[in-house]
């Protein structure tokens, strides 16, 4: 088993036989975005699930998006749960609509992943700044050699639709 990895005081552990994650993480260690993509369907899913959620195919292969979407929803952490994150709050977290597959398999569902926002050089981004309609682009932290987290901030992309965020 690879040796755990420190992230804000917390240790990062991927069982062995989590080849899933073992796999993506090893991806995003090399700067790639890799998604399941259904061998028979064709529609990419994220958590990188066994089987297909939309037709429960078994086959699939890694594909690699761009990393480029819009952010769907977010939320800002006022509390953190981790000591960890207790220094930088408050925090935004998003929920990005990635662009390759939006309005598929329905209008209303996407290939959506979950990820900090943060600046390029992966200090959190001023929760004032997030919105829904904001355009991101993936960044990649690397933690080890095995293994780094994908993370997201915010491009220089004209927003996406109406930008809208909570009112203060
Ligand atoms: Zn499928």
């Amino acid at each position: 088993m690879p040796a755990p990895v420190t992230y804000r005081g917390m240790s990062l552990v991927i069982p062995d036989n989590d080849s899933e994650w073992i796999e993506f993480y090893a991806h995003a260690r090399a700067h790639r975005l890799m998604m399941r993509k259904c061998s028979a369907c064709g529609l990419m899913r994220y958590p990188p699930t066994h089987a297909c959620p939309w037709c429960q195919e078994l086959g699939w292969t890694w594909q690699e998006v761009s990393g480029r979407g819009t952010i769907h929803s977010y939320e800002v952490v006022m509390h953190a749960i981790q000591p960890g994150f207790k220094e930088i709050t408050p925090y935004a977290v998003v929920l990005v609509d990635l662009d390759e597959q939006r309005g598929q398999p329905t209008p209303d569902e996407a290939l959506r992943v979950i990820a900090n926002l943060v600046k390029p050089d992966f200090t959190a981004e001023a929760d004032a700044n997030v919105a829904i309609g904001k355009r991101v682009r993936v960044v990649f932290q690397d933690l080890a050699d095995h293994l780094a987290l994908p993370q997201f901030t915010l491009s220089d992309e004209p927003p996406e639709g109406r930008v809208w965020r909570l009112p203060e």
